[in-house]
């Protein structure tokens, strides 16, 4: 039986899609096991495609190819890939090593890609190494290497899974004459050793090694000589089941797949490293700009929830005209007001304020700060607990006690670290005693609840601020669904109390604390739209930059995926290498990512005293985004690169 049978091989390339290139024309060929076949011919006459199309790089439009008898041109590309690694080692003019993997690595390449992969077999192929006269350099790269030597790794290389025989495309093309005559010495020795080889040159004196030598021409064969007296090597004999036997394990090369997509990222440093800073940078935009938006907004719900949603705020606008009339007495609110409203059904609490600003002074230190009076109720109103102190009490605010209330920022600016409850302060050159510390209440809206001092409202009127009649009430509905009769109610009362004409109803203005929230939810929620769109504009541009870099390696992927397929890579595995590979990148970029993000985030709470919220959401959002992109674009080249023939994949350039 013969080894290979070619008959009536014809394949044709189309230039553009049109021109018809008619590289075969009607091949037909028998090799048997134990020959050296050159394959001569001028440049374009057919050479690479023939040991191409046999090779199985290749597919040929028709004809028939027998393989030990066994008729295979029609099986399909994944039947192909497993035969390429079962039967055929190739070598080829360029070497084809991959760059970044040692001389040891490169050899074992076919091994991943075999159904058995033993320990047996791998160290057969370093046996094989030291034969080669490579002993010395296993553990170097390609490029610290001689041609002759890179050539004779990839010898090794086709060697190592036990070939039936050994594809040489033009194997001295890329060297100088010594190492061309050093490899077909070994060429030779191979062969007596009892490989075959088939080996395409277009030098002749090349062809001289061989014990037969066939010529193209236009795609043909028109010569066939061989030399007298020259006898076939001894070879074992095998049949087609024998050596196609054994399963393809992509399992058992996962551990492989994962090594070699560590050596991928650790060996192309640069490319790997712009593609985690994408990711990375994708991820970590998106949690600071959430964590800023979310933050913004829970501060702003918690200030405005510490009111209290079931508040009314009661002033009276200004009349127009009011002073020239002689009416203000009419618009301003008093201590009758005060009782009148208390009186009304549904309130909790009304508290009236009057506030002003005052000059606070401690010893040497000075402050400028508000000051504000109103009364006992004022604590429960608010839901203010007093920690440090205590509030004034009714009998203080009757006798118009100087007692003081301080808020935290007054405390710190006039008193530092000392405790101040007890001390005795000077507001506008009168002195208050200090009988407790405000707990921390922060901004709401415009104004600094910190900053400020608290005293009972008639000593503030009548000792401080030198004013007659109360600012504005809050008061408090005992439930929500009665705000809206209770405010009718209230604006009624106080045109009564100030006979006011059914004109001036417009003047008396309640504002509803449940609308404040609303506004000012609705105001955080749009800066929270913002602050999200930068992000998806942050993880766009991430995912761009991923994009890019991915699609950058695409031609010196293609040949690596051309390589890969010629040792005997099926399709899926090629994409499980390069999924490990994405995936690896990925999940490196986003937890970078979420760290950098939370460390930014925290940098903004602490140094510019922001408040930040970082939800479990926007980080499974960022970290989803980003590895899908990495996975999407760094998976696209590799999976149409492996949807190529080896024998296209090889030639991309
Ligand atoms: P040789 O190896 O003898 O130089 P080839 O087998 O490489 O010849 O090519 C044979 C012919 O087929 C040449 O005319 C070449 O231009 C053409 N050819 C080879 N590959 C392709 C291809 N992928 N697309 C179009 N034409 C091709």
């Amino acid at each position: 039986m013969s080894l290979i049978e070619l008959k009536n091989i014809a394949r044709t390339y189309y230039i553009g899609g049109q021109v018809p290139v008619y590289a075969l024309r009607g091949v037909d060929l028998t090799i048997e096991s134990g020959e050296f076949v050159a394959i001569t011919g001028p440049s374009g006459s057919g050479k690479s495609t023939l040991m191409a199309v046999l090779g199985l790089l290749d597919k040929a439009d028709q004809g028939e190819y027998l393989l030990l008898g066994k008729k295979i041109s029609d099986l399909n590309e994944s039947h192909f890939a497993r035969l390429r690694n079962r039967f055929f080692g190739f070598v080829f003019q360029t070497f084809n090593l991959l760059p970044k993997l040692n001389v040891t690595d490169n050899v074992m390449l076919p091994f991943i890609y075999a159904g058995e992969d033993t320990s047996e077999k791998r160290k057969k192929a370093l046996e094989n190494l030291m034969k080669i006269g490579l002993g010395d350099r296993l553990h170097h790269r390609p490029n610290e290497l001689s041609g002759g030597q890179q050539q004779r790794a990839a010898l090794g290389r086709a060697l190592a899974n036990d070939p039936l025989v050994i594809l040489a495309d033009e194997p001295t093309g890329n060297l100088d004459s010594q190492s061309s005559k050093e490899i077909m010495e070994l060429l030779k020795q191979l062969n007596e050793q009892g490989n075959t080889i088939i080996m395409v040159t277009h030098e002749h004196d090349v062809a001289e090694w061989a014990s037969r030598v066939l010529t193209l021409h236009d795609g043909k064969i028109i010569r066939d000589d061989k030399k007298q007296g020259q006898q076939r090597a001894k070879t074992r004999e095998f049949t087609f089941d024998e050596k196609e036997k054994g399963e393809h394990g992509y399992w058992s090369g996962l551990k492989n797949y994962c090594y070699e997509a560590y050596l991928s990222i650790v060996n192309n440093k640069l490319r790997s490293f712009l593609s985690i800073l994408g990711v990375m940078i994708g991820v970590a935009a998106v949690i600071a700009m959430l964590a800023l938006g979310t933050g913004a907004k829970k501060s702003m719900e918690e200030t405005l929830s510490s009111l209290g949603t079931n508040l009314l705020m009661v002033r009276v606008q200004r009349q127009e005209h009011g002073v020239s009339q002689g009416s203000q007495g009419a618009t301003r609110f008093n201590f009758v007001d005060l009782e009148a409203l208390k009186g009304l059904t549904s309130v909790d609490y009304v508290v009236p304020y009057v506030s002003g600003r005052a000059q606070v002074v401690f010893q040497s230190r000075n402050w400028n700060t508000s000051v504000t009076g109103t009364s006992v109720d004022y604590p429960n109103l608010r839901n203010v607990q007093i920690d440090t102190g205590r509030f004034f009490t009714r009998a203080e605010a009757n006798s118009r006690a100087k007692v003081v209330i301080i808020g935290q920022t007054v405390a710190r600016e006039l008193f530092g670290e000392e405790n101040p409850v007890g001390q005795w302060i000077r507001a506008n050159r009168i002195s208050f005693n200090v009988i407790g510390i405000l707990p921390k209440q922060g901004a709401a809206g415009w104004r600094n609840l910190d900053d400020q001092i608290i005293m009972p409202i008639k000593t503030a009127m009548y000792r401080l601020i030198g004013e007659d009649y109360i600012n504005y009430f809050e008061i408090k509905v005992g439930e929500v669904a009665d705000m809206q009769p209770v405010t009718n109610s209230i604006v009624n009362e106080i045109m009564r109390l100030h006979r006011m004409p059914e004109s001036e109803r417009q003047r008396i203005d309640i504002i509803n604390m449940v609308e404040i929230q609303a506004a000012a939810s609705a105001l955080i929620s749009t800066l929270s739209y913002l602050l999200g769109a930068v992000a998806a504009v942050s993880l766009l541009v991430g995912g761009i930059g991923i994009m890019n870099i991915m699609l950058v390696m695409v031609m010196e992927r293609t040949h690596e995926i051309g390589l890969r397929k010629a040792l005997g890579a099926q399709r899926r595995d090629i994409l499980i290498q390069f999924l490990i590979e994405a995936v690896l990148i990925c999940l490196f970029g986003g937890t970078v990512g979420i760290l950098f993000g939370s460390f930014v985030s925290w940098i903004l709470s602490a140094f510019a005293n922001w408040n930040i919220f970082i939800s479990p959401g926007s980080v499974v959002l960022a970290f989803t985004f980003s590895v899908l992109v990495g996975l999407v674009f760094g998976l696209w080249p590799a999976w149409r690169a492996s949807k190529l023939l080896p024998i296209v994949a090889l030639r991309y350039e």
